[in-house]
């Protein structure tokens, strides 16, 4: 079994939400499939198709303009809340404090936070790779974890670049995320790899060792192509 999670990032209606799930609904897969719309889009489903948000307050509740609290997710039906994406980091100042807050606020109300983590180009060009994911991975993941988590390996430099990193590359930094989580007493979580995964590249890439599935962003808004990733993932 694999992960497959879409990210729709502010993309994406009601009309795709249902076309989505009435072709997922053809679909015979051992894959777990989740996709992560935007808030207003989480009561929009049918119900068989796993829902996940893309960002959740650090606050249970209160004078907070514009946010939405882990309980309102779960009340809108997320199961999932993907935390600490690149963009969210890069243009909101995330931190990986703010991450952890936001992680452990998901787990408190029993959604899995998919907790993401990786450098830019600017850090991969100073050889700065391996310490950024590190640090990141310690950081980010909540102390005294018992419950489920799922990290997101994503380098920020292939996001929507139409490239992939070598797998090389990718074992690379996959190992040293499961290394790392081994030493946190967190051996077994899944890790998954994202970035610019489409229907052609996801078969060699769940191929490749402690890759438990794939976080997908522009691919996952064209139904036949993230049917092909589902079908092509195993
Ligand atoms: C993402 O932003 O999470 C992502 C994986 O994007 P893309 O697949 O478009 O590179």
């Amino acid at each position: 079994m694999k992960f497959i999670i879409g990210n729709w990032k502010m993309n994406g209606d009601k009309k795709l939400l249902n076309e989505m799930e009435s072709v997922l609904a053809d679909v015979t897969t051992e894959n777990k499939v989740v996709l992560c719309v935007p808030f207003t889009l989480l009561g929009a489903g049918n119900g068989k198709v796993a829902l996940g948000a893309q960002d959740v307050s650090a606050h249970e509740k209160g004078a907070y303009t514009g946010e939405v609290s882990a309980s309102m997710l779960v009340t809108s039906g997320a199961k999932y809340v993907i935390v600490g994406h690149s963009e969210r980091r890069a243009y909101h100042g995330e931190t990986n404090e703010d991450v952890r807050a936001k992680a452990e606020m998901a787990l408190e109300n029993g959604i899995t936070p998919i907790i993401c983590v990786g450098e830019t180009m600017e850090e991969k060009r100073v050889g700065r790779t391996f310490e950024i994911i590190e640090k990141a991975v310690r950081e980010s993941v909540p102390k005294n974890v018992q419950k489920d988590i799922i990290i997101a390996y994503e380098p920020r430099w292939a996001i929507g670049a139409g490239i992939t990193p070598t797998r090389q590359e990718i074992t690379e930094a996959h190992k040293l995320i499961a290394d790392t989580l081994g030493n946190m007493d967190l051996a077994g979580t899944p890790i998954l790899y994202g970035a610019s995964v489409n229907g052609s590249n996801v078969a060699e890439i769940v191929s490749i060792e402690n890759v438990d599935g794939v976080l997908v962003g522009g691919a996952s808004l064209k139904p036949g192509e993230f049917v092909l990733i589902i079908n092509n993932a195993k």
